[in-house]
């Protein structure tokens, strides 16, 4: 490899483009890493060495100017793709093999991208460390015995060690932006309804977005601009025109308001953490930016707001895998229909899915409905007029992504509640449906990742967007690379 080996999306596509390097060049170049690396790293849960070769032969000879011409995208097992399997990483899934692709891939595939394999995850989305995978915890490329946060563990993983450009995620609750925030990397939760999500295993529907993990703030906008767009297939999918994302890229951010909810930063945060937002904002108030406080009273409640809400819809959305159909089925069930569900659920779904599932049913169970659900609905509606009245006096809303780095594997998988807190920066934007973005702002003393957020008015990416990439501008972080021993 030389010095000059493209790695960013837009300097794959501008090398393709120009002949400078094959599409296929680029394909093998990252297929050699995987090889490499994966075994340490477990990001991937299949990779498709022979039909990306094809499909980048392909780019070469038909397709090299298209905007993302030859880039390698890693793709969460939790999204469709026609002929690989798709399993959510979950053993109820095994070896489906679905018939079509979800609308993004479709999307990406006609703008050039190359499908290089499917990333490990947590079982349907549920979980913050990639550790609830039915095959085995993916590890973060900074320190492999921590985890790399979840559920899109394997696709930050992926893309922070270079085993991918970028890559796709899905996030529900936190799960673009906290692996990316662990891992070093870039990731964006669009706005609810942004992207279509035809084609994406559904976890919570309410809240579920598709969304790029990237190197840089400008890859993830030319993935997004390419991913979003009403979709005939998905009644969800807004219609709102999509701005070319990569032009709003100023670097300008005079005049931005920038609100800070100090009175949640405070408490039980890590000390390294809460330094380096500091000296993020910081750096975005030297450019330009003003900063202003702002309250979100009802945020402490985002938590069980959150896992009342998901693991309901959870609950509804899980009910369609029965073993009739495709999939995982237990066998020696002879005639009998209800054991034949009974033992398929019973032996497919791992531990944190059915903690969800049975909470997700008893709130939703007659006599506990007002009590946990509707309240839960109530309290979605306070947080998310808690974010408008800020934006009624400023544009962004910053916070860090995560309250620590990435902890140590299995430290947390005994506790589910230590678990879930991990997410108290992360749920409340899916819930006020609100576009947010973690991009690296700094390291701990030990030398982890540390992900600043920054969440937008909704279908303001293009916001979003430019402030990220005038911070990236100000810094070196996002440069730095994890060295992975083998
Ligand atoms: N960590 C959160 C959960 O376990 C969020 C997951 C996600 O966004 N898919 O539900």
């Amino acid at each position: 490899m030389t010095n000059h080996f493209p790695t960013t999306a837009r300097e794959i596509r501008d090398a393709v483009a120009s002949r400078r390097v094959s599409a296929v060049e680029v394909c093998r170049h990252y297929l050699d890493r995987i090889a490499q690396f994966d075994g340490k790293l477990g990001a991937f849960r299949a990779v498709a060495a022979d039909r990306a070769l094809e499909d980048a032969a392909r780019v070469d000879n038909e397709n090299a100017a298209l905007p993302l011409a030859g880039v390698p995208v890693a793709v969460k097992d939790n999204l469709c793709t026609r002929g690989m399997t798709s399993t959510a990483s979950s053993k109820i899934l095994e070896g489906y093999v679905p018939p079509y692709d979800a609308t993004v891939i479709t999307r990406l595939k006609q703008a050039g991208a190359i499908v290089i394999g499917k990333t490990n995850c947590d079982e349907f989305g549920m979980g913050s460390s990639t550790e609830n995978s039915a095959y085995g915890p993916s590890r973060n490329p900074w320190d492999t015995s921590r985890i790399p946060g979840g559920s899109s563990g394997g696709s930050a993983v992926a893309v922070s060690a270079q085993l991918a450009p970028v890559a796709l995620g899905s996030d529900t609750g936190g799960s673009i932006r906290q692996p990316a925030a662990m891992c070093g990397i870039v990731g964006l939760k669009p706005t609810y309804g942004r992207v279509s999500r035809y084609g994406l295993l559904a976890f919570a529907s309410s809240l579920d977005q598709i969304g790029p993990l990237a190197r840089t703030v400008f890859d993830a906008a030319l993935l997004l601009k390419i991913m979003a767009g009403h979709d005939p297939a998905d009644s969800t999918a807004a219609s709102a025109p999509v701005p070319d994302f990569c032009e709003a890229l100023t670097g300008d951010v005079t005049g931005i308001r920038l609100g800070v909810p100090a009175a949640i930063i405070d408490e039980g945060i890590d000390q390294d953490v809460r330094n380096a937002f500091s000296q993020s904002l910081e750096v975005l108030k030297d450019r330009g930016a003003t900063l202003v406080d702002i309250d979100l009273p009802h945020a402490r409640y985002a938590i069980p707001t959150y896992y009342l809400v998901a693991t309901a819809e959870a609950s509804s959305n899980l009910a369609r895998y029965d073993g009739v159909r495709y999939g995982f089925r237990a066998s020696n069930t002879g005639q009998d229909l209800r054991a034949m569900y009974t033992r398929t659920r019973a032996g497919g779904f791992g531990t944190e899915v059915k903690r969800r599932i049975m909470l997700g049913t008893y709130v939703l169970s007659a006599g506990y409905y007002d009590a946990y659900y509707l309240k839960a609905l109530r309290v979605r509606t306070l947080i998310r007029r808690d974010y408008e009245r800020a934006f009624e006096r400023v544009d962004l809303v910053a916070m860090p992504t995560s309250p620590t780095p990435a902890f140590a594997l299995g430290e947390r998988l005994e506790d589910p509640l230590q678990m879930y807190l991990t997410d108290v920066f992360t749920v409340s934007a899916p819930l006020a449906g609100l576009p947010a973005i973690s991009l690296p702002c700094g390291f701990s003393s030990r030398k982890l990742p540390i992900g600043l957020q920054l969440i937008g008015r909704p279908f303001e990416e293009a916001v979003v967007f430019r402030v990220a990439d005038a911070y990236e501008r100000a810094t070196t972080w996002w440069k730095e690379q994890p060295r992975v021993r083998m």
